[in-house]
C-alpha cells in the first residue's frame, strides 16, 4: 500500500506530526508514503491573504531528514503541493530547492485571486464559467515552469461548488479535458487519484480516470491528502478497485523524482 500526498502541521491546515504520519503508515502497512505539505505561493495574489502563514521549508525538510533515519521499512518521501498560480511560476521556479525533494505535486487551488474552496469563486458564475475557467487554469498549470511529477486533485473545483450538479465529469467537458489529457501523457506526468471528496469515490471522477486510460495513459497514483492520522490511507481500497476496474496495473511513486512502477495490490 502507498499513500503519495499527506499533510503535517508544518501545513497551515494540517493537524498531525510527521513523527505520528508515520507511526500510523506503518500501522497500516504502507511501504511508502510521501507528506506532501503545501507551499502556498499562489495565495500572494489572492485578497485578504498578505498576513497568511506559509511554510518554513528550511525547517520542514530538516524535520524530515532527521526523522527519515528511524522509517525502516517504510520509504518516507520529501514532498510538497505546490499551489499553481500563474503569478507564483517564478517564485516557485527561483526559491524552491527542487533537488532536496522526493516528490512534487502541482495543484490548482486558486483562480484569479479566488481560492475556489470558498463560495465567494461561485458568486454570479454559472456552473460552466466557474468550472470552465477551473479547467483552463488545470491546463495552463501543466506548462509551470518548474519541476513537477504529479497533477493533483483535478476537479477540486467541485470541492464546495453551489451547483445542483457538482462533480465535475469528463463529459462535461470533453475538449478541454481530453487536452489536459492527453498534455499530461505527452510531458510524462503522473495523474493522482485522490480520496479527499465527499460524494464520489476520487478526484477526479472515474468517467476522467477512464478517458485517461482511453487515450493511453499509465502513471497514476494514490492518494489520501490526509491533513489528519485517521485518514491516513482512507479511501485506498475502493481506489485501488476502481483503478485495476479500468485496467491500471501500476501505480507511480517517487523517490529523489525518480519514476518507479509498483503493482496495484
Ligand atoms: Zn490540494
Ligand atoms: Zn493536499
Amino acid at each position: 500500500m502507498i499513500d503519495t500526498h499527506t499533510h503535517s502541521n508544518h501545513s497551515h491546515d494540517g493537524r498531525q506530526r510527521i513523527e505520528s504520519i508515520v507511526k500510523k503508515a506503518k500501522s497500516l502497512k504502507i511501504e511508502y508514503v510521501a507528506v506532501t505539505d503545501h507551499c502556498d505561493w499562489d495565495y500572494l495574489s489572492i485578497d485578504g491573504y498578505e498576513y497568511f502563514q506559509q511554510l518554513d521549508i528550511e525547517g520542514y525538510l530538516k524535520e524530515i531528514e532527521r526523522i527519515r533515519d528511524k522509517t525502516k521499512g517504510l520509504y518516507l518521501a520529501v514532498g510538497l503541493e505546490l499551489g499553481y498560480h500563474k503569478d507564483a511560476n517564478g517564485k516557485y521556479r527561483d526559491y524552491i530547492p527542487f533537488d532536496r525533494f522526493d516528490y512534487i505535486i502541482n495543484s490548482v487551488h486558486s483562480i484569479g485571486n479566488h481560492d475556489v474552496y470558498f463560495p465567494a469563486y461561485f458568486e454570479n458564475k454559472e456552473r460552466k464559467e466557474a468550472y470552465g475557467d477551473y479547467l483552463l487554469g488545470v491546463l495552463d498549470s501543466l506548462n509551470a515552469p518548474y519541476p513537477y511529477n504529479t497533477v493533483g486533485h483535478i476537479g477540486y473545483v467541485a470541492k464546495n461548488s453551489v451547483y445542483e450538479k457538482k462533480i465535475l465529469m469528463r463529459e462535461d467537458f470533453p475538449d478541454i479535458i481530453d487536452t489536459i489529457l492527453k498534455t499530461i501523457i505527452e510531458k510524462d506526468k503522473t495523474l493522482e487519484l485522490n480520496a479527499n471528496i465527499k460524494g464520489d469515490i476520487c478526484m477526479p471522477n472515474m468517467s476522467i480516470i477512464k478517458r485517461y486510460h482511453e487515450l493511453g495513459g499509465e502513471n497514476i497514483t494514490f492518494g489520501s491528502d490526509a491533513h489528519k492520522t485517521n485518514r491516513l490511507g482512507e479511501g485506498y481500497s475502493e481506489i485501488k478497485d476502481l483503478a485495476l476496474s479500468l485496467g491500471f496495473k501500476y501505480w507511480t511513486i517517487y523517490k529523489s523524482q525518480a519514476a518507479q512502477k509498483v503493482k496495484i495490490q
